[in-house]
Parts: structure tokens; C-alpha cells; sequence
């Protein structure tokens, strides 16, 4: 899957998998739950008598052949008869347990789905249902008289057990045997088959299920339907998603990445409709329902052995573009009008190359004959890597086929390469369980670098991985943070964690430990060991340790690369925990230290947990030349080449090209040098060792590890930067909304405006010129192209008097003709200066433009509305927000409003009264997550006891108990972390009046 995305608040099946897990009783608050959220929830049956189960009269003698029941599908669609009281509870029992009992083993599934999607019936309100039946081959490895399975959200009709096969024809069924009974365990989402005899180890046996389910309609989990429009139409579709856990909700099956199987899948379908899957089509027939309505089923190849959250299939009327690659088909599939508007070209032109790429790389051809790629209207999940058939929200495949700017490229070549670098990791070979899903996510994101790398040689590569991946997460990573990477636990008690294991430590740390790797084995070694392992496991699983183990079997087979110990010890001291370390050169003796690095350090954590140690690659360089590699393996060791003289002009830096996940601090001295050679000459020091000693310097002084003025004397040499991405990382650490989260504060605005604008004009004035000029001459460098933005909106804020005007041009000139874009990446900073320079003419203008632009739901919410908040009138901010709770239908229901004005520093005031007097308006239209908004904006500039207690007052006739002792815990860590930016602000002030 694709990295997962903070933005939307969504009631998820989550909601519904919480509830169902608790009690069958509680299935009552699921059906208030269902009429609250129409189709996003379902409601998971309690035990069912599946009529004829215990018919053992329709039993012949043992060996007896029998002809099979007919199935007939439309039968399925009547209720099923629930046998059992609602406060019955299994005993305990092997469904008590997170994993599948190892009895059965899948080998092969039949699985035919059929969804009732008409095109001519669509509708928001209307459920669509599907029936489905599979008949699954089981080995049985342990003699058993019960049998369990994954099932979730449907219901049965029909549930067999025939065998043991006889050997060598899957068909040749013997026998069938009594299922006594049949019952679920909501808590671990088991279907539970108990039999009227013994499964005999060695033999093998089919499962034959009938049943049914709905097809979601808000949320892209199991199985799920888009409603889009089309040609001026209204279209529906129908796809799934299974990872991590959904195939469940699909089908009956054996739900774990190991149990891998092949797979014969038929869809029935609507004539109209054009049915994907896994592999190519096989065949098609008509079947005819009892209505006498006309079907088509579709059948397709087997597939490959894989793992049920692979299993993909899409119903649709969709376009397509093709290609043939080394032989095999590449098909793109979106709507017509995506298609004929050519928005699928780049895409379609990019994924040929991304695969022979990768197959050259990995020396493994691609295993499927063809490859369907899917853009859906709506999902989720960003994009994933189904084999053989791909999916992706439109956002992050489609392109404008004039937007030549190589953000955007980039961005969806970074999608693609990830997807498709999965068809390899993760899908050719599987992590063996949840706990290794970084094997998939890590190496996958990992290979995005290596792609863009390839289609964009020009772009800083080092930057390029910084900024997308190293930046984030080293923000968010710290050693108390309980997870890891990795975790040696293979058991979850709630299939919920297996989700929230999608996290930015499996992806953006992941990536990077793979990056690790691959610097200090060095490039060759690092891919033959990789195609090493991908062939050993090619069709079957793996956990970490085999990769290791095949990295270890490279280093083994040569001599010029030494490691201090094992790959195995070196990484499992990374991945196993939470964090990274923090290493500290004194370079007057040469010794090197690591800890364990914490928010907010204070003394005595630190003495705690010392003897957490990582296994440390240090590449570093002394006055302009790189050294070679050391190694610090313990908390503390000395390094004598490490050692700097006071009185000659080396310097000296640890983490080369930050391939090290971790964070480099250095004594008195180390940063003194440093800051004479930027003050003398920055040039001589790399813009990537730049930006990491901002990056590292700030992070480290947020943090106590050092002083808030050793990071601020690493700006003053500034005026002389004109690498705008080191820019960039000082902006981001300077003006952001810690330090000028109060515009009252005004001991330190002044002064940093003096400050910034003595240094700011040379970057500036090429900043300015590339704008006026032309902002494209910058596309092949879009890192440089993001930075451009925050410049000019600092520019701005400072009051530049030529940042001002440019705004103000760049609007007016927007205004006479709309056609003409602004150039996109300073849009949104042009559009915000224009409102908050001009009056309510522009602001209605904008308004009026956000009403009528329907195309791109991405600009609509991320660019236009926190422009509109950028107004400086209190009476259009209220106004503004006076819409979001007044006007219907709601125009804003993508992004909220109030958040967006509270962003601003007018904004903040407004929308604290705005809120305060509309309250009840609000939290019904957006819903219990109001309060968290409500906390943020009215707790923004709280720094005693007194206002708290003065906003609990007010809020208290709008709050119930409960909220208001959520909304006090909250607003006391508010003050907490206010009072603390105070005194950091203060510090800083200080240091600003001594400097400027
Ligand atoms: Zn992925």
C-alpha cells in the first residue's frame, strides 16, 4: 500500500470492528450504528443454523459417492436463521487465539463473486449486495474435528466439508462430512465448523461455502463501490481492497500472509460492466437469474501461490489505454473522460520502464503475463499493489497532460515505482507475518528513490530522500516510542493493530534502514543480496531474519568489505527498538558517544536507559575530504583521527550524506569550527551537510541535547546561503507556529524580522526573479521548485515591500483571467497574500471561483480555503465561517473552515469567538471530532490557570461532564507547552538582540 495519509476523518469499519469485538449484545449498538452511517457499517451475523447442516439423513455411508447439492446462487439472498440466544459465548478455545491453529493448510480456492450492480439502478442510498461461494482445498496436517476459518460480516446458506480427496485429483471427492454445527467468533473473526468426524492428517479435504455480504460504500475496505461521474453521468464501480485484513470480509478464507494458495476467480457481472482480476480473462458465459435478468461470468487463470490480501477485482465501464512490455500487456483503466482527456499518458508511459527497471535490477522478470492498473475515483488507501491488478486514487495516477511540472511527476512516478516495486516485495515474496510488514513497505519506498533517480538523474538524490523520507520521521521517531520497525511478537490480540502497523515507521524507517544498508555494504553487494533472497523466497514467505541472512551470505563471500559483527546484530539493534541514537563527537579528544535520543531529554532519563547501544556506521569527512567508514558499536569509544586543534581551520562532520538514522551533535568546539567555515566559506561545506547540521542543530536544541543559541549561530552566516532548500530547513525551524503562534508577542517578532531581512534579500531577489521570469525554468529541480513557496511566504510576512507587490501583481493579474493559473507552487502563498492584501472584491472573487471549479477536489481544499482565511477583516472571516455553519448544502465539507481561519494570525481571534458563540451549529455539523478543533484554536495562547478556568466556565454550558474533563487534561498540556515555547522564545529573543 501506499504510505498512509493523515488527512480526512472518516467513520471507518474500525468503529464497527471495535463494537462487534466487544459482545454479541453489543451487535444491537451496531444496528444503530449501520442506520446512523447507512452503508459504511455491517453487521456481522451471530451464530447461524445453516439449514441442512445437521441433515445427516442427506449423509450417505462413509466412501459413498453422492451427487454435490446445486448451488443456486439467488437463494443465498434469504435470511439466515439465527439458532442461539444473543448472550451465548463460545467457550474458550483455539478461536480464543489471534492466529489460525496450524491444522489445515490451504492449497487451492474456487471463488466465484457476484455483485447486483446494475448501471441503471445507482444510488447513494440504495445497498448493494453480493452473494459469493468458494470452494477451498485444505491439507490436513493435524487430525481435527474442527475446522476454523477467517470470516467477517457475512452470512451463510450453504457450509460442506467433502474428503479426503482422492490423491492427485483435486475433483475426485469421496465423501462428505457432517458439519454438526457452524458459529463464529466475532472477537477474532473465525467462522468455527464443528464436525460430525475426523479430519485425517495427510488427506485432503474441500470446503464448499455459500454467501453473502454487502458491498461498502464509504470506506475502501473488503469489497466496495465508487459512485463517480462520467460523461455527465452517474457511474458506479465496484474493487476491492484486502490488505491487511478484509479478504475476510469478502470470502471465507484462511486470512494470514503465509498461507499462501492459488486461485480460480470468477466474477458475474452486469453486460455492461468489464470485469478485472488477478490474472487475464479466461473465458465468458451467460447465466440467467431467477428474474430472468442476463449475467456475464467471467472467469480467470489461476493465479500464482499468494496470500488472500493479494486477491483483487474490479467491476467497471472504464477506458483503457495499453502497452506492451517485454511481451506482457500494461492496462490503464479510468474513467472515459480521464481516458480521452489523455490524464492516463504519463502514467501508461512511465509503468513499462518502472518494470523493466526493476526486473534488471532484482535479475527476476515480472511473474504475472499481464498487468491492469486501475484509477478509482475514490480510495482510501492512496494506492495498492494488488498482483497483477493495481489500484490507485486517481490523485495519485492521473496528471493534467499539461502539467509539466516535475513535483507532480515526481509524486506520481514515486507511486507507481512503490506499487510496482512491490510486485516483487510483497508480492513475489511475502513477509511471513504482520510484524515484518516493513520487508514489504520499507523496500518498496526504498526502490521509489531508486526510480526517480532513474527517470530524473539531475535531482539531488540525497536531498530527494531527506526531504521525502528522513526529514518526517526522525521528527517523529524518539526512544520512548514503544514500537519498532520490527517486533518479535507474532501474535496481536486485536486484528486492529495488524492496521495501524501502515505506519510512517514501517514506511519512511524502513526506507531508511534499507538506505543504511545500502551505504555501508556498499551499492553491488546490497542488490545481489537482495536478488539473492528474492529468488530463495520467490512464491513463499520470509521474515527478516532470512533477509539478513542472505545479506550476511554476500558479505561472507568476499573480503573487502568488513563489518564489525553480523548484519543480524548490527540491524536487529536498530529495528528492535523504538528511536535512534544520538551521537556525540568532542573532537579536542576524539571520543564518540551515543544515547538514546528522547523529546524533551532531561538528565535523568538519560542515566536510566544508557545502556541501550546501537550498532553505529559512521561515514564522516575532515575540511572537505571523506574519510573512511568507522564503526561506533558501544555507548563510548575514541577516535584519535577524530581530533581537531584549536588553533587551525579543519572541521570536521559525522552521517556523510545522512545515510545514518540518527542525529549528530558534536562539543563546544566541533560546532565553533563549523560555524567559521560557514561564516568563511559555506561552499566548502556540502548544501546536503548543510542542511542536516540546520536539521540536526534544531532538533537536537528543542530537545535540551544543546543550547538554543548553538543553533541559532549556525543561521548567521545566512546572507551568504544560496542553496534554498538549506532555506527552506532554517525557515521551517524559525518561523513556524511554536515560535509565532502569538502575534501579541511581540518581544521577539520585530526582532527576527530584523534579523531575517538583513540576510534574506539575495535569496530573495532570485527567488523573485524565477517567479517573475518564469517559475517553470525550475521543473527539473522540484525540490528547489517547494522551497521557492517558503521563501516567498516569508518574504511576505516579513513585509518585503517587493514580496508584497509581486503578491499583489500576481492576483490582479489572476483576476482578469482566471484561465491563467498561478504557477503552482507558489499558488497557494500568492492566492493568501492577495486576500490579505486586498479587499472583500477579492475575496468574493475567490469565493465565487471556489464555488464554480469542480475538477480538481485536491485544490479545492488544500489551496483555496486557507487562502480565503487569509483575509485580515474580521467581518469577512466571520462571514466565511458564518457559510460553513449556515449555507446547504455545506460547499466545505472537504476541509474544515474554522481550522483553516484559526491558522491565521488574525484568524486565531475570530475563530475563537466565532466557535464560542456557534458552538452547537458547529459540533452538529462536523461531528464528536469538533471538540479537538474546539481545544486547538481556544486553547492556542493559554498560559495560566486563570484563562482555563475562565474558558471551562464558558464552555461549560456547551460541553457534557465528560468533554469538559477531556477539554481541561487537554488545555493543561496547551498551557504546558505554551509556557515552555515562552521561555525557548525568550532565549531566543535574547540571542536576536544580541545579533541583530
Ligand atoms: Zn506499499
Amino acid at each position: 500500500m501506499s504510505p498512509p495519509s493523515s488527512s480526512g476523518i472518516y467513520v471507518s469499519r474500525g468503529v464497527a470492528l471495535l463494537l462487534a469485538g466487544l459482545t454479541v449484545a453489543l451487535l444491537l449498538a451496531l444496528v444503530v450504528l449501520a442506520a446512523l452511517y447507512g452503508n459504511c457499517t455491517l453487521v456481522q451475523p451471530s451464530e447461524q443454523h445453516i439449514p441442512g447442516v445437521k441433515d445427516t439423513a442427506s449423509t450417505p455411508p462413509g466412501g459413498q459417492e453422492q451427487a454435490r447439492p446445486t448451488w443456486t446462487p439467488e437463494a443465498a439472498l434469504e435470511p439466515a436463521v439465527a439458532t442461539t440466544s444473543q448472550d451465548w459465548r463460545p467457550p474458550s478455545g483455539p478461536w480464543n487465539h489471534s492466529r489460525l491453529p496450524p491444522w489445515l493448510v490451504p492449497l487451492h480456492y474456487d471463488l466465484e463473486l457476484w455483485p447486483r450492480l446494475w448501471p441503471d439502478n445507482l444510488s447513494y442510498t440504495e445497498s448493494v449486495t453480493f452473494t459469493g461461494r468458494v470452494n477451498i482445498t485444505v491439507l490436513c496436517t493435524v487430525a481435527t474435528s474442527r475446522l476454523l476459518l477467517h470470516s467477517f460480516f457475512l452470512t451463510y446458506k450453504q457450509a460442506e466439508v467433502w474428503g479426503p480427496l482422492a490423491l492427485g485429483t483435486r475433483n475426485a471427492t469421496v465423501g462428505r462430512v457432517p458439519v454438526d454445527n457452524v458459529w463464529f467468533a466475532l472477537d477474532t473473526q473465525y467462522m468455527v465448523l464443528d464436525l460430525g468426524q475426523v479430519l485425517q492428517p495427510g488427506s485432503r479435504y474441500e470446503l464448499h461455502l455459500g454467501f453473502s455480504g454487502q458491498v461498502l460504500q464509504c470506506v475502501s475496505e473488503g469489497l466496495f463501490l465508487n459512485l463517480y461521474t462520467d460523461q455527465g453521468k452517474l457511474r458506479g464501480l465496484i474493487a476491492t481492497q484486502m490488505e491487511p485484513t478484509f479478504a475476510r470480509t469478502v470470502f471465507p478464507c484462511f486470512d494470514e500472509p503465509a498461507l499462501k494458495a492459488t486461485f480460480n476467480i470468477t466474477i458475474i457481472h452486469h453486460p455492461g460492466y468489464k470485469a478485472l482480476s488477478n490474472m487475464p480473462q479466461l473465458g465468458q458465459s451467460e447465466r440467467i437469474d431467477v428474474n430472468g435478468s442476463r449475467w456475464t461470468v467471467t472467469t480467470f487463470h489461476t493465479t500464482p501461490r499468494m496470500p488472500t490480501y493479494l486477491v483483487a477485482l474490479a467491476i467497471c465501464d472504464f477506458d483503457h489505454v495499453s502497452r506492451t512490455e517485454r511481451g506482457k500487456e500494461i492496462r490503464i483503466w479510468a474513467r472515459k473522460d480521464a481516458v480521452a482527456n489523455g490524464n492516463v499518458d504519463f502514467a501508461m508511459n512511465a509503468t513499462g520502464p518502472i518494470f523493466s527497471f526493476l526486473e534488471d535490477l532484482f535479475n527476476i522478470s515480472y511473474s504475472l503475463p499481464k498487468t491492469d492498473i486501475i484509477a478509482l475515483p475514490y480510495f482510501d488507501n492512496g494506492a495498492m499493489e494488488n498482483w497483477g491488478l493495481l489500484t490507485f486514487d486517481e490523485s495519485s495516477l492521473l496528471l493534467e497532460p499539461d502539467d509539466e511540472l516535475t513535483e507532480e511527476r515526481v509524486r506520481v512516478l514515486a507511486v507507481i515505482a512503490h506499487e510496482v516495486g512491490h510486485q516483487w516485495f510483497g508480492n513475489l515474496v511475502t513477509m511471513s507475518w504482520w510484524n515484518n510488514i516493513w520487508l514489504n513497505e520499507g523496500l518498496a519506498s526504498y526502490f521509489e528513490l531508486g526510480i526517480i533517480n532513474y527517470f530524473y538523474p539531475k535531482l539531488p538524490k540525497n536531498e530527494i530522500f531527506f526531504f521525502n523520507f528522513l526529514h518526517d520521521v526522525l521528527r517523529e521517531d524518539h526512544f520512548q516510542r514503544s514500537g519498532a520497525v520490527s517486533t518479535k511478537v507474532e501474535n496481536f490480540t486485536e486484528t486492529n493493530e495488524i492496521k495501524e502497523l501502515f505506519n510512517i515507521y514501517t514506511y519512511n524507517k524502513g526506507a531508511c534502514m534499507a538506505r543504511m544498508l545500502d551505504s555501508f555494504l556498499s551499492q553491488d553487494l546490497f542488490i545481489s543480496a537482495l536478488q539473492s533472497y528474492l529468488e530463495t523466497f520467490s512464491y513463499a514467505n520470509a521474515a527478516q531474519d532470512d533477509l539478513w541472512r542472505h545479506f550476511q551470505m554476500a558479505i561472507d563471500e568476499q573480503n573487502i568489505i568488513q563489518l564489525p559483527t553480523t548484519v543480524k546484530n548490527i540491524m536487529d539493534s536498530w529495528t528492535y527498538q523504538g528511536g535512534f541514537p544520538v551521537i556525540t563527537l568532542n573532537v579536542s579528544t576524539g571520543v564518540m558517544k551515543q544515547e538514546p535520543f528522547y523529546l524533551e531529554k532531561t538528565e535523568n532519563r538519560t542515566l536510566v536507559s544508557h545502556n541501550n547501544t546501537w550498532i553505529v556506521p559512521i561515514f564522516w569527512m575532515k575540511t572537505g575530504t571523506t574519510q573512511p567508514l568507522v564503526w561506533l558499536d558501544r555507548s563510548s569509544m575514541v577516535f584519535p583521527e577524530m581530533q581537531l586543534s584549536d588553533s587551525d581551520s579543519d572541521w570536521l562532520t559525522l552521517n556523510f550524506n545522512v545515510t545514518g538514522y540518527y542525529r549528530v551533535n558534536y562539543d563546544e568546539l566541533g560546532w565553533k569550527k563549523l560555524n567559521q567555515q560557514l561564516e568563511k566559506d559555506p561552499k566548502a561545506i556540502p548544501a546536503i551537510t548543510r542542511l542536516q547540521l540546520v536539521s540536526d542543530a534544531f532538533a537536537l536544541s528543542k530537545n535540551n541535547y544543546i543550547e538554543i543559541e548553538t543553533a541559532l549561530d549556525l543561521t548567521k552566516y545566512l546572507a551568504e546561503e544560496d542553496e534554498i532548500l538549506v532555506w527552506f530547513e532554517v525557515l521551517v525551524n524559525l518561523i513556524n507556529r511554536d515560535v509565532i503562534s502569538d502575534v501579541n508577542n511581540y518581544a521577539i517578532y520585530p526582532l527576527l524580522k530584523k534579523y531575517l531581512l538583513k540576510r534574506i534579500n539575495s535569496i530573495w531577489n532570485t527567488c523573485s526573479t524565477l517567479i517573475r521570469k518564469n517559475v517553470a525554468a525550475l521543473q527539473d529541480d522540484y525540490l528547489a521548485l517547494l522551497s521557492v513557496e517558503k521563501v516567498f511566504e516569508t518574504a511576505c510576512w516579513l513585509g518585503l515591500e517587493d514580496c508584497l507587490q509581486l503578491s499583489k501583481e500576481l492576483f490582479r493579474k489572476w483576476m482578469a483571467d482566471p484561465e491563467i493559473a498561478i504557477p503552482h507552487p507558489i499558488q497557494r502563498v500568492a492566492l493568501c497574500n492577495g486576500i490579505a492584501l486586498g479587499t472583500v472584491k477579492e475575496w468574493d472573487f475567490l469565493f465565487s471561483f471556489y464555488i464554480n471549479i469542480t475538477k480538481e477536489k485536491e485544490e479545492r481544499g488544500s489551496r483555496l480555503i486557507p487562502a480565503m482565511s487569509c483575509s485580515k477583516e474580521p467581518w469577512i472571516l466571520n462571514r466565511f465561517m458564518e457559510y460553513v455553519v449556515t449555507v446547504n448544502p455545506n460547499p466545505f465539507n472537504e476541509t474544515n473552515v474554522i481550522e483553516a481561519v484559526a491558522a491565521s494570525e488574525v484568524g486565531q481571534y475570530v475563530a475563537k469567538d466565532f466557535l464560542l458563540n456557534n458552538w452547537p451549529a458547529v459540533s452538529e455539523r462536523y461531528g464528536p471530532e469538533s471538540v479537538d478543533v474546539l481545544v486547538w484554536i481556544v486553547g492556542r495562547t493559554v498560559s495560566t490557570d486563570l484563562q482555563i478556568m475562565e474558558l471551562l466556565c464558558f464552555l461549560g454550558n456547551v460541553l457534557d461532564e465528560h468533554q469538559k474533563i477531556a477539554v481541561h487534561t487537554k488545555l493543561q498540556a496547551i498551557k504546558t507547552e505554551n509556557l515552555k515555547n515562552k521561555k525557548r522564545i525568550a532565549r531566543m529573543a535574547e540571542w536576536l538582540w544580541k545579533n541583530t
